[in-house]
């Protein structure tokens, strides 16, 4: 069956959705996005998706053109029309089609489309745990906006896969920030860490959840910078993602995390995770 696009207001099969090849997302990157994860047929945690999509759109100067309930609305209804039970929605907005000039077209209209994908839960790899390298961050200073530019973590990404792992984890000058594509967090002596939200990391929705389950479950849990020095002697590291959830990482750079093994306050983490998400 094929899939149902919400393309310019409007409910279109895939074959329809037309995008130009003077939209400003093509050329520069220039547009936002969010990833939403649906359970059970319902969007999870949708309201601190579109706050972060107002803050990531104010950050780059693009205005968006629906509501928080518009966007709900229209959002839901994608899902329903898609019959998704459990997967993502993907959703993006660009700044318009305009003849390339790095300047703000003046009347160009946001372009934007959303789209769903059956995507399952990770299950065996939360189970197993991921390998990751660790990598300079070579991104902007404002990793806090979730735009479309999204090269830097392309090649992370691809160099982890490169050399045998699942993620890379970004460090600027020894100091850990996030991973290509989710939030870090370790456990040393009972104890959460992760780096501060500010400009210099995505403000991960699951971060926010883990860290609220954290503070429910009394897990002392701390927002500050932490080196690399730190990850490597961690007693454990997870990271955090709309579609990772909680996931152990058991290995950095070759080198064993831990016991090598995921460990009890990441399974703690996940159980509660599991519990928040089928109740
Ligand atoms: N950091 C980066 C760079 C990401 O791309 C993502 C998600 O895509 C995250 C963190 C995690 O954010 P969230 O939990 O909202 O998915």
């Amino acid at each position: 069956m094929s899939r149902i696009y919400w393309y310019q207001g409007r409910f279109l099969a895939d074959n329809e959705v037309r995008i130009s090849p003077e939209d400003r997302g093509y050329y520069f990157g220039d547009g936002v996005y969010e990833v939403f994860r649906v359970y059970g047929g319902r969007l999870f945690e949708a309201e601190a998706h579109l706050a972060r999509l107002r803050r990531s759109a104010a950050g780059v100067r693009l205005p968006l053109p629906h509501a928080d309930e518009e966007w709900l609305r229209n959002l839901n209804e994608l899902v329903r029309l898609n019959s998704l039970q459990e997967g993502t929605v993907y959703l993006q907005i660009t700044r318009g089609t305009a003849p390339r000039n790095h300047l703000f077209p003046p009347q160009a209209e946001p372009v934007v489309m959303a789209y769903c994908t059956d995507v399952k839960r990770p299950l065996s790899a939360m189970e197993a745990g991921y390998a990751a390298i660790t990598l300079p961050d070579t991104r902007w200073l404002h990793c806090d906006y979730k735009t479309l530019n999204l090269l830097a973590n392309v090649l992370a990404k691809q160099a982890a896969a490169d050399r045998g792992a699942a993620d890379a984890i970004l460090h600027r000058d020894g100091t850990v920030t996030e991973s290509s594509a989710s939030n870090v967090m370790i456990v040393k002596d009972g104890r959460l860490v992760t780096h501060p939200a500010n400009h210099l990391i995505l403000h991960g929705v699951t971060r926010a959840v883990v860290l609220r389950l954290a503070a429910q479950t009394e897990i002392p849990a701390e927002e500050r910078p932490f080196a690399l020095e730190e990850l490597f002697a961690a007693d454990e590291v997870l990271l955090t993602g709309t579609t990772i959830e909680v996931m152990p990482v058991i290995s950095v750079d070759g080198k064993p995390i831990g016991s090598g093994r995921p460990g009890p306050i990441t399974r703690r983490l996940q159980r509660e995770f599991e519990d928040l998400i089928s109740s």
